[in-house]
C-alpha cells in the first residue's frame, strides 16, 4: 500500500562564518552547502529508503531550488506528479548563518509550501482516496492540512500528523487525526501543560485522545517513544546509540512509521522499528544525508 505525503519541502542554505555580522556590515565566511529538507520532503524520502511506494503532494518555486529539489525526490523514487509548480511564489528556503561556536541563526522563508489551499487538495481526492496511509507535517498552510485530513477521514484513510512546528490546533483537525506524533516540546505546547517526564508526556497524550485523535505517540529522544490510546500507555525503548547530529530524527521517524503501518505491522512493532530508524539517523550528520536505507536498519536490528 502506498504512502501520500503532503508537506514542505526546502532549500536549506547553510554559511558558515566566525561570527554573525551586525547590521551594514559584510563579512567573508568560511564555508556554503545547499542541503534539501523540508519536513515534508525528509519524510517522503525517509519512507522511500525504506522500500515504500511514496507520492508526495507540494508545491515549489518555478526556480533552479525547486526542479533541484524535484530531481532529488526522484533520485529517491518518490512520485513527483503532484508537486505543483507555483506561478508566483519562490521556493521555500531556510537561511541558516552557523557562527563558530556553532550557533544558529536561521530565517525561513516557507513561499510556495504555503501556496497549497482547500481547493486544491480537494482537487487530488483521488489521490487521497487511494492511499494506504497519509502523512502530515504543519509547514503548510493550516487549512489545507485540514481539508487533507477531512477527506482522508471520509474514505477511511489513517493520517500521521506531525506536528511540527508546534502550534495550536483545532478540535475539528485533531478529530480527524488518526496518529498523532509530537515530540515532548509540542505534546505540552499541543496540550498546554510543561512536559518533562513520561508522566508528563502520558498526561499531555490523554488531554489530546480526549480532543478526538485516536493514538498518540510521543517521540522521546533517546527514550524511544510513548504510545497512547485506548488500549493504555505503552513505553517503547530507544536503542542507545552516540548521537552526533539530531537533525531529521523525527522525520526519519515518522518515514518509518508509516511504511511500518502500511505493511500490516502492529502500533508496537511500528514505534519499535521507527525508534531504530531514528536511532540511526542521529547517527549520522544532516537531513536526507542521515535517512537510513532498509538493509542498515535490518543489520542494526539484528
Ligand atoms: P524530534 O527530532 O522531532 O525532536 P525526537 O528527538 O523525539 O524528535 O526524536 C525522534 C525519535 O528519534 C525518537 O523517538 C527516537 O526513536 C529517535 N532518537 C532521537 N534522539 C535519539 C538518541 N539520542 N538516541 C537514540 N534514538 C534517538
Amino acid at each position: 500500500m502506498s504512502i501520500v505525503v503532503i508537506g514542505s519541502l526546502n532549500m536549506d542554505m547553510v554559511v558558515r562564518a566566525e561570527r554573525a555580522p551586525e547590521a551594514g556590515e559584510t563579512l567573508f565566511g568560511q564555508g556554503f552547502a545547499l542541503s534539501p529538507g523540508g519536513k515534508g520532503a525528509n519524510q517522503a524520502v525517509a519512507a522511500a529508503r525504506l522500500g515504500a511506494d511514496v507520492t508526495m503532494i507540494g508545491r515549489v518555486g518555478k526556480d533552479a531550488f525547486g526542479s533541484g529539489l524535484l530531481e532529488i525526490m526522484e533520485q529517491e523514487r518518490v512520485h513527483t506528479e503532484y508537486i505543483s509548480l507555483s506561478e508566483s511564489q519562490a521556493t521555500g528556503v531556510a537561511s541558516i548563518v552557523v557562527d563558530g561556536s556553532g550557533e544558529n541563526r536561521i530565517i525561513v522563508v516557507p513561499g510556495a509550501n504555503v501556496e497549497m489551499k482547500p481547493e486544491d487538495i480537494e482537487a487530488l481526492e483521488t489521490v487521497i482516496s487511494g492511499a494506504g496511509i497519509v502523512v502530515m507535517q504543519l509547514e503548510t498552510d493550516l487549512a489545507m492540512c485540514g481539508a487533507a485530513a477531512v477527506l482522508a477521514y471520509r474514505h477511511g484513510i489513517p493520517v500521521i500528523l506531525n506536528p511540527a512546528p508546534a502550534q495550536p490546533l483545532s478540535d475539528e483537525l485533531l478529530h480527524h487525526i488518526t496518529y498523532l506524533t509530537p515530540n515532548e516540546t509540542e505534546a505540552g505546547i499541543l496540550a498546554g501543560i510543561a512536559v518533562e517526564s513520561v508522566e508528563d508526556a502520558e498526561r499531555a497524550a490523554r488531554i489530546m485522545l480526549s480532543k478526538g485523535v485516536r493514538h498518540v505517540i510521543v517521540t522521546l529522544g533517546s527514550k524511544g517513544a510513548l504510545i497512547v490510546d485506548a488500549a493504555g500507555s505503552r513505553h517503547v525503548q530507544g536503542f542507545p546509540v552516540q548521537a552526533v547530529d539530531t537533525v531529521a530524527a523525527g522525520d526519519s521517524f515518522n518515514g518509518a512509521l508509516a511504511w511500518q503501518l502500511t505493511c500490516g505491522r502492529t502500533l508496537e512493532e511500528a514505534v519499535r522499528f521507527a525508534n531504530a530508524v531514528g536511532a540511526l539517523a542521529v547517527g549520522k550528520t544532516g537531513a536526507i544525508a542521515s535517512l537510513p536505507r532498509l538493509e542498515e536498519v535490518e543489520q542494526f536490528l539484528r
